[in-house]
């Protein structure tokens, strides 16, 4: 039966396939794509898996068969007897060949996915006891999963291409190349990460607001993505048909061929549009009264930088360095790792800037998700971003030293997170002096860069004197500074609805720092998700914008807003815009 669930559009465009659900075991489970030639090597793996726990059965029986019948009650035995039954169960071994075999799920993720599918049947039983075998599956799946940690896995495949399918073959299909649509209750920025080069066409979680970290690698990977979809990791089934809505924020489920019809249109639709951006690839970003415009790219890695110069980027305005010490189980790149990094990164963009932001972790970025802080109250008000670097000076060196070394190679700029007191942006200068003398003390050449502050939090845009006097620019994390000024965790959906960027607050204070800036001639650039959104290009410009920063996805449609605006008309509707008590009601008539 077709239903729909609603949650946040947090990337464009339409999805449809098969939905996968990353299941929640306790155990932390890979999940990757085995290749063709690999399958029978894998159900070897899972053999070797299974018969680990089997035989450790085998050896808990034959101790307890030499004790006394007073110290091992009879259920024991029997309950080890359903285990070994369990284990030998067809559909559950069955079940997991399938996954391996057909879609390629490497053996970890063939189990849990089995789980999933056997969990739902025993929830659906009517009788007590064999429902409460469930609880026996899952602690047996476990079991197998710590043994299979144990039985060498074939090396990460690269990821397989998605083949284009029309929507008949679509539904007849069932081999492995049928488009698959993650659903997960959470996933951290770091599992995003992974999945960067999957073969996913969309996602979908249950949890997050519209500018979680979460939901900002979700739109760099430039597939459709639903977050805060409350229930969908429930509601929606192991292997149902899915389609993403990701203009609207909206999920289908199991839809009928009218529905997939339509949305297949739409979806086609979405692909000539795109196809019509591209031509503006090379197009100079300059508004009809002759303003030329920045656009630059927001990257998490080095090798996000040839995307960002297809899409046409000017340079990256903002390197999120901290996805280099995510997921490493809270072990740090060192010096050379991280030089090498931000060199790569350097002379991927051929030449033109890059800026590298210093860690920010913290919050909803934890270095692992095994390490996420839930011990404080308020992690987004807590060590976060320059907070954590300055209260681990011999860490925040070490990162300091590497974008130095690295200035060699390009034209590099260091911008600072999350700064608020003049006494931090002092610590942080001297320390950057500090990692310049180390390296000349150890004869290691480094390069010139240009030093910029974030203006993320309301107290730093409300004393600019203070950074523009230290600091060469300045980028506009709208991101955090929505945040801060209104008091909404940006990564929970339950008060997403307040998230407004739109806020006369967020707004004068915005306008505030682009004026401020260009008053004493340093640039001032906005690298937070308001830059990529195309319905705000021409307020940002009216107030004076010149550098925008984004995902590269968005760059093209920007730059179509940008060639279609003439910067000095914007001026005067900007600023009513901005004194308005309600500027959203305002915006539709510029
Ligand atoms: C921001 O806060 O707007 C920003 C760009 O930084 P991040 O999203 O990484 O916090
Ligand atoms: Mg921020």
């Amino acid at each position: 039966m077709t239903f729909s669930i609603h949650g946040l559009a947090v990337a464009r465009g339409i999805a449809i396939g098969r939905a996968v659900l990353v299941a929640s075991s306790r155990i932390d489970v890979a999940h990757y794509f085995i290749e063709a030639s690999q399958v029978e090597a894998e159900i070897d793996r899972l053999r070797l898996g299974r018969n680990a726990v089997v035989d450790e059965i085998h050896r808990l029986q034959a101790s307890i068969g030499n004790m006394g019948p007073k110290e091992t009650p009879h259920e024991l035995k029997a309950l080890l007897d359903v285990h070994l039954m369990l284990l030998q169960d067809d559909e559950l071994i069955g079940g997991v060949k399938h996954w391996i075999t057909q879609r390629l799920y490497n053996a970890e993720w063939a189990l849990t996915t089995q789980l999933e599918v056997i969990a739902r049947q025993f929830d659906e039983m009517e009788d007590e006891y064999l429902r409460e075998r469930k609880a026996d599956l899952e602690q047996l799946a476990e079991k197998v999963l710590r043994a299979l940690k144990g039985v060498a896995s074939p090396v990460l495949p690269p990821a397989r291409a998605l083949r284009k399918k029309s929507q008949q073959d679509l539904l007849l299909d069932d081999t492995v190349d049928v488009p698959l649509i993650l659903i997960a209750h959470d996933l951290s920025p770091a599992d995003m990460l992974q999945f960067k080069h999957s073969v996913f066409a969309g996602f979908i979680t249950d949890v997050g607001g519209k500018t979680s970290h979460t939901a900002i690698v979700a739109r760099s990977l430039n597939i459709p993505a639903v977050v805060g979809a409350r229930l969908a990791s429930q509601l929606v089934r192991q292997d149902d048909w899915v389609i993403i809505d990701g203009d609207a924020g909206v999920v289908v489920v199991d839809p009928s061929p009218i529905i997939l019809a339509e949305y297949g249109f739409k979806q086609r639709q979405g692909e000539l549009e795109r196809g019509r951006l591209g031509r503006l690839r090379h197009t100079p970003a300059v508004t009809l009264d002759g303003q030329k415009i920045e656009l630059l790219a927001n990257i998490e890695m080095p090798e996000d930088a040839p995307g960002a110069l297809q899409a046409g980027a000017v340079g990256v305005g903002l390197f999120r360095s901290e996805f280099l010490f995510m997921g490493r189980q809270g072990r740090l790149p060192n010096e050379e790792e991280q030089y090498q990094a931000y060199r790569r990164a350097l002379e991927g963009m051929h030449g033109l800037p890059v800026t590298i932001r210093t860690v920010d972790i913290g919050a909803d970025k934890p270095l692992d998700k095994a390490l996420r802080d839930d011990a404080h109250l308020n992690p987004a008000l807590g060590l976060r971003a320059i907070r954590w670097s300055l209260a681990d000076p011999a860490m925040f060196l070490t990162q300091l030293r590497a974008i130095l070394r690295a200035a060699v190679h390009g034209q590099a700029n260091l911008l600072i997170p999350m700064l608020a007191h003049a006494s931090e942006i002092r610590q942080t200068l001297a320390l950057i002096e500090q990692a310049r003398a180390e390296l000349d003390h150890r004869g290691v050449a480094h390069g010139p860069v240009k030093i910029g502050a974030m203006i993320e939090i309301p107290a730093a845009a409300l004393t600019l004197q203070v950074f523009l006097r230290y600091f060469d620019f300045l980028s506009i994390g709208t991101n955090d500074l929505i945040q801060y000024t209104l008091a909404i965790d940006r990564a929970d959906e339950s008060v997403a609805h307040l998230y407004d960027p739109l806020h006369p607050a967020v707004l004068r204070l915005v306008a505030l720092t682009i004026a401020a800036g260009s008053a004493q001639g340093k640039p001032v650039s906005l690298c937070g998700e308001m830059a990529g959104d195309i319905s705000l290009t021409r307020l940002l410009l009216g107030l004076g914008l010149r550098s925008f920063s984004m995902h590269p996805a968005q760059i093209l449609a920007v730059k179509q807003e940008v060639l279609r605006a003439d910067a000095g008309k914007l001026v005067a509707w900007a600023e009513q815009v901005v004194a308005d008590d309600e500027p959203g009601l305002r915006m539709s008539k510029p």
